[in-house]
């Protein structure tokens, strides 16, 4: 950490590393849970969300490179083995076994709602007095807050399309 890195401790570094730890792991975990979900997947309007989830997939790669980046530059050490992951992440891991599109988004979306309350936390705990952080938090809470509008309305187009179907039965 640098001299004037170190000024900031107007809080508690610790803490702050600890929860940035988790919100890495969690990262991780996001981006495994979208990369193998896409490629599992089964139902209607697969191959134009397969695509989708493969972006946010990457979304969540982008939020880890900032996430460890910041952990450096505040002196802690980023999480260094992936069996920790699981052991740090508050937000765990929903393992697809269910390949049924509307079961995938919906695992997505628990991820999704537990990483706008992580990154909620973090802007909270850093406000006015770790503006690094505290501005990092604020732009990765903006892309979880659009990645679960995004899951949010694919399952709404799937429930209405299932309606509509449900009409024509009828
Ligand atoms: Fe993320
Ligand atoms: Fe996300
Ligand atoms: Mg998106």
């Amino acid at each position: 950490m640098g001299k004037e890195a170190r000024k900031v401790s107007a809080l508690d570094i610790k803490k702050l590393i600890k929860m940035l730890n988790a919100a890495l792991s969690e990262e991780w975990l996001a981006y495994y849970q979208y990369w193998i979900g896409a490629r599992l997947m089964e139902g209607p309007m697969r191959s134009e969300v397969e695509a989708e989830l493969l972006v946010h997939a990457d979304e969540e790669l982008g939020h880890a490179v900032l996430v460890a980046d910041r952990i450096i530059q505040l002196g802690g050490t980023p999480v260094i083995n992936p069996k920790d992951w699981m052991k740090l992440a508050g937000c765990g891991y929903a393992e697809p076994a269910d390949p049924y599109i509307e079961v995938i988004l919906e695992q997505n979306l628990t991820g999704e709602r537990c990483a706008i309350q992580r990154y909620q936390e973090i802007a909270d705990f850093t406000a006015g007095k770790d503006f690094a952080t505290h501005q990092m938090a604020v732009q990765i809470l903006n892309d979880e807050l659009e990645h679960e509008e995004d899951l949010e309305s694919w399952l709404k187009d799937i429930h209405r399309l299932k309606e509509e179907i449900k009409k024509i039965r009828l």
